[in-house]
């Protein structure tokens, strides 16, 4: 079979966005697992040699955006992405529902408190996303305490103005050195059914289900709209969406890893050159610890042996 390749799941606002075109399974056959969590092991790889080089270079952000229906893998992903990184240049942040304080803000405010420092990664599990998702397809924006300017505004209308002012923070965020990568983890409905029945089936997945999650998935019809929709409208070149086949998760786990490695890429991070006159104190203090030695370089003259006592004395 022909294996989706990560610009197949690319969606950059050019054309229509239709989500039907999008598979969330592309049935690779089981016996190819192992060599597919080949390929992600290589690219964790990658990634932590470009992450090193963001976060010494510290002149571009990455904010990492993951949005799917439940049981699709958002945390599952986070965990596997993370085995790559440096936790000192990565933030985690969920998004819930919002807290009153929360609600008392424009709803980007919670997200930018949020916002990795540049050099760094910030994964989103959910993000400002919900505020034209869940918020759209519950009616929420008409619970919210605003002005009757605001709320008189029809909904199709206040929600177009949304998708407007995500393009114009995602093309702020842009100007101002960081990369949005989007990703959907697009699972199927069956798929959904089956990984909520091993929640309830498995103890030790119980803490994650919550009977809410089965409510929410009647309303999946009107969910797929609300990303289809929001998909549609808020891809730009420099901000673009992932539509990730989700159903299969090491096949998920290996296009989002693409997706990593293709974004730190594009960063184009390199180690910081130094200036000459920090280079030539560098060369002093070089001088200043071979003295120590009579100018003799005693690295790498330790032998095993004297390893070996060492750990065991210290064990
Ligand atoms: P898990 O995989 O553990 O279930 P989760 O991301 O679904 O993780 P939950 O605490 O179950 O976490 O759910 C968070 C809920 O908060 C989601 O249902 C989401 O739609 C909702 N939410 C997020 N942002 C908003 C928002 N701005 N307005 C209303 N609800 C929101
Ligand atoms: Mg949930």
């Amino acid at each position: 079979m022909e294996f989706q390749k990560l610009r197949d799941c690319r969606f950059d606002g050019s054309g229509h966005f239709k989500l039907d075109g999008y598979p969330t399974d592309v049935h690779v056959e089981k016996r190819l697992k192992p060599n597919f969590e080949a390929l992600t092991e290589a690219n964790t790889q990658r990634m932590a040699e470009l992450q090193d080089k963001l976060y010494a270079e510290g002149c571009e952000g990455v904010v990492v955006i993951l949005q799917a229906m439940d049981a699709a893998g958002k945390d599952s992903t986070i965990k596997h992405v993370m085995t790559g990184l440096n936790p000192q240049g990565v933030t985690v942040a969920s998004f819930k529902q919002p807290s009153s304080e929360e609600l008392a803000h424009d709803f980007l405010w919670r997200a930018v408190t949020k916002l990795p420092r540049r050099g760094c990664i910030g994964l989103f599990n959910r993000s400002y996303y919900e505020d034209v998702l869940v918020v759209r397809v519950h009616d929420l924006q008409k619970t919210y305490r605003m002005p009757k300017r605001v709320l008189d505004t029809p909904k199709d209308d206040f929600f177009e103005q949304r998708y407007r002012q995500i393009r114009d923070f995602e093309r702020y965020l842009w100007e101002n050195g960081y990369r949005v990568l989007k990703i959907f983890l697009n699972v199927s409905r069956d798929e959904q059914r089956r990984r909520f029945l091993d929640r309830i089936d498995d103890e030790a997945k119980n803490w994650k289900f919550s009977s809410s999650d089965v409510a929410e998935r009647e309303l999946w019809p009107k969910y797929m709209d609300a990303y289809e929709q929001c998909i549609d409208r808020t891809a730009t070149k420099e901000a673009p969406w992932y539509v990730i086949p989700a159903d299969q998760k090491f096949y998920a786990r290996w296009l989002v890893s693409e997706a990593m490695v293709r974004v730190l890429e594009e960063c184009g991070p390199r180690y910081p050159e130094l200036p000459a006159e920090q280079r030539d104190d560098l060369a002093s203090a070089r001088e200043a610890l071979l003295a120590e030695t009579g100018g003799h370089d005693d690295r790498g003259e330790r032998d095993e042996s004297e390893l070996t006592v060492a750990l065991s004395e210290n064990s």
